[in-house]
Parts: structure tokens; sequence; C-alpha cells
């Protein structure tokens, strides 16, 4: 009986609380903001005009800035008291990757459904929509409270960061208008964790992603040549020496802690296309690698490495490199940045663990260490599972709103940081890991 009147008690509270989401404003303007379908590639007007009206209802400026055709980049600025000083830059990124209802979606993915569960479904709920929104809505609660913080914050807002950012944050990171923002310090994305710990990246793992056309005697399936003259033969000593390396990899990511996946570089081998018909012995064998560099690997001993493996595995083997990124050095998390000071004593005040860590994948940050500005990858969703890219992702709507706060009190830290404890050259917080 008494088990009973509880569970009436606990299911109504239930019920009360996901009425009371939909009702939040906040909870509104992200499940709008998940309605518009930002696919990389897809018409990001809707998605422009959305942040246009968003930036008139709090009367900050807008620019829209577009480096590759169909590829907006949005900035608005919530100007604080002295912008001589360095500002803080609040990056996301608009796009998301694809989604397929057919894929065993319980709700649309592009339905932002608030479910009786609780939580708020579609793709970028968790990348990283959810962030943006939060970004926005601190700031106007910063500002509803009638604070001016003293350093200028910008919203930014990307287009292609899930396809390598190379008609936004590169391009932008170049161009006058990033200089005039005179950024010292710049937010991104980081993950949900299914531990009560916000991770906080302070470096990225490089993509390195490289094609191997193998050649080879052409024939009829009928001869028999020797192994090593065929593609098949030598795309298999290829093969051999990148997975034999890959599995020394993989017994050192298994003992490596998972704050640091750093320690080591993984290797996938992740296409193999060749053959034209059932009974020709190929001319031509392709394969494509997948590498993330551990962020201790010397890229010119490791490029080495790499041709000299390939030069033993037979001739007429070309190597293409497809991506080739240089490693991004580490942004500092040590009392002489006062950066990460300032977020230590926000996680600090709201109780919350902020765990620096180096993730397996990287992100649009990784572009702007490179380009001297340091950065911290953060997304506020504890004790979440990781459903980045997945089918079902979602945000429960709590750790959303309670997001909004994490950010009031990080934004606020770092806006707040008085002119005399910053080096006017942001890069001396930045260090190149030591090999
Ligand atoms: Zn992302």
């Amino acid at each position: 009986m008494q088990w009973i009147l509880l569970s009436v008690i606990y299911y109504g509270l239930y019920g009360v609380n996901a009425l009371d989401y939909s009702n939040y404003p906040a909870i509104q303007r992200f499940q709008e903001y998940i309605q518009i379908n930002t696919t990389t590639g897809a018409n990001l007007t809707p998605a422009v005009e959305f942040w246009t009206q968003l930036a008139e209802e709090q009367g900050v400026p807008i620019n829209v800035y577009e480096y590759g055709e169909g590829y907006p980049i949005v900035v608005l600025k919530w100007a604080g008291q002295d912008s001589s000083l360095n500002s803080i830059q609040l990056n996301s990124h608009m796009d998301v990757v694809p989604a397929d209802e057919n894929e065993g979606w319980s709700y649309p993915p592009f339905g932002g459904v608030l479910a009786e569960d609780g939580n708020i479904y579609g793709r970028g709920t968790q990348d990283m929509k959810s962030v943006s929104i939060q970004y926005y809505e601190a700031l106007s609660g910063i500002k509803a409270n009638n604070i001016t913080l003293l350093r200028d914050v910008y919203m930014t807002l990307m287009p292609d960061e899930e396809v390598g950012g190379e008609d936004g944050m590169i391009p932008f990171l170049q161009s006058d208008e990033f200089s005039a923002m005179n950024v010292g310090l710049e937010l991104d994305e980081g993950t949900s964790y299914p531990i009560p710990i916000i991770p906080l990246f302070y470096q990225d793992k490089v993509v390195w992603q490289i094609k191997v056309d193998c050649h080879g005697v052409a024939a009829h399936g009928s001869t028999f040549p020797a192994t090593n003259t065929t593609a098949t033969g030598k795309c298999r000593n290829v093969i051999d020496t990148l997975l034999k390396f890959r599995d020394e990899q993989y017994i050192i990511s298994t003992s490596a802690s998972i704050f640091d996946a750093g320690v080591y570089t993984s290797v996938n081998l992740n296409r193999l296309n060749g053959g034209t018909a059932n009974n020709i012995i190929p001319s031509l064998v392709s394969l494509t690698f997948d590498i993330r560099l551990g962020t201790r690997v010397n890229e010119d001993a490791f490029q080495a490495q790499l041709e000299q493996w390939i030069a033993e595995a037979g001739d007429n083997i070309m190597l293409t490199y497809i991506s080739k990124n240089p490693q991004s050095p580490a942004t500092l998390v040590s009392s002489s940045n006062p950066y990460w000071i300032a977020i230590a004593e926000a996680a600090q005040t709201l109780r919350i663990p902020i765990v620096p860590i180096v993730p397996p994948g990287s992100t649009d940050a990784r572009h702007v260490r490179l380009a001297g500005v340091p950065a911290f990858g953060i997304s506020p969703m504890a004790n979440t599972p990781m459903l980045l890219h997945a089918v079902d992702e979602y945000i429960p709507a709590e750790t959303f709103l309670r997001g909004i706060d994490i950010y009031e009190q990080i934004i606020t830290n770092l806006a707040n940081i008085p002119g005399s404890e910053t080096s006017t050259d942001p890069s001396v917080y930045i260090v190149k890991t030591a090999l």
C-alpha cells in the first residue's frame, strides 16, 4: 500500500517535472534550434535567421561572415566594460552529423522532442546545440541582472566543424575580423561523460588520414604470379605492418588513464577498395587509414617511419596524405594560467569536478591553439551517456538547464579577470608538449 502511494507520488512528480520543463523558454529555444536541420552541407540560412532573431531580442550586435560560399559564420558580441582587454570567445558549431530516422530513432532526429523520461531527443542535443543555447541563456541571464562583465564576450557559431573547419574556423582564424576580436581565451566543445565529472579538453589529438594505393600485376584469375608482385600481396604487407603498430598502441591504450588519450596513437583501417571482377587479379587495391597522433609524437619522425614502412612493403605503392594536421599545442592547466584559475574557481563555487583531459578525438579548438590562442573544450554533461553522433542522441532537460548555471559562473569568472592578471599575449598560455 505504502509502496503504491509512494509510486503515485513519484510518478506524479515525474509528470509535473516533464511538464514544467516544456514551459521553460530556454528549453523551447533549444527545441526550436534542434528542429532546424543543420546537417553539414545543408542550407544554414534558417539557422542564421534563428540567431539573428535571438541577437535582436537581446539587443546585441550580430555579424555574419562567409569565407566559403554557403558556409556562414555567425558572431554575437556582448560588450564588456573595457574593450581594450583580451576578450572571451565562446565557440560552438551549427552543423550536425547526418541522422536518418530509419536508423532506429525513438523520436524524429530533428523533432527536438521533450519525452516523458525528461530527456530532450534529437541530433545535436549533445553535439553541440545544447552548448550554443546555454551560452546564450547564460549571457542573457547575466544581462537581465543588469551586470556588465569586464571583458567583451563573443559567441561564434561555425558552419562545418564536423568536416574539419576548412570553410569555417580555419579561414576565420586568419581573418581581420578574428584579429579585431582580440581573443584571450576560447571555449569550445567537450563531451558528455557517464560518470560525475565534467571533462575539460586542454589539447587535441590531431588527425592524419592516409590513402595507400598498391599497384601490382593485372592478370587472369587462373594465373599465379608471386604474391609480392600483386596489389593484394603488397597491401597485405602494408596492413601487417600498420596493424602490428596498431597492436602495440592498443596495448598502451589499455593501460592509459581515461584522462589522457594522448599517450597512444590510434590507427584504424577504415576503407579497402579494389577489384573489378571475380576472375581478374586486380592491378590496384587502395587502403585508407585514420590515424590520431599521440600528443607526444614527433610529426617528422612519424612521417619518416610511415614512409619507410610503405617503402619496405614493396614497389609501386603510393602514399597520399588526405589530411595531415600539425600537432596542436596544449593550453596550460596550471596556476600560471589565469584563465584556468578562473574556471577552477568556478568549479569550486559550483561544487562540480572539472577534470582536464586529452580526448581521443579532436575539435575546432586545435586550430585555435595552433593560431596562438589558448582554448579549452567543455560541455557540461556529467553523468550523461556519450551519445555524440549516435542514434537517440539526447540530453536530460535537467542537465541542460544546470549547464546554463554552470556557464553563468564560468563566463562571469573568465570575463571578470582583471586586465593586470593576464598577459596581452595569450600565446604564453599554450605550450608544445615536451617530446
Ligand atoms: Zn561537435
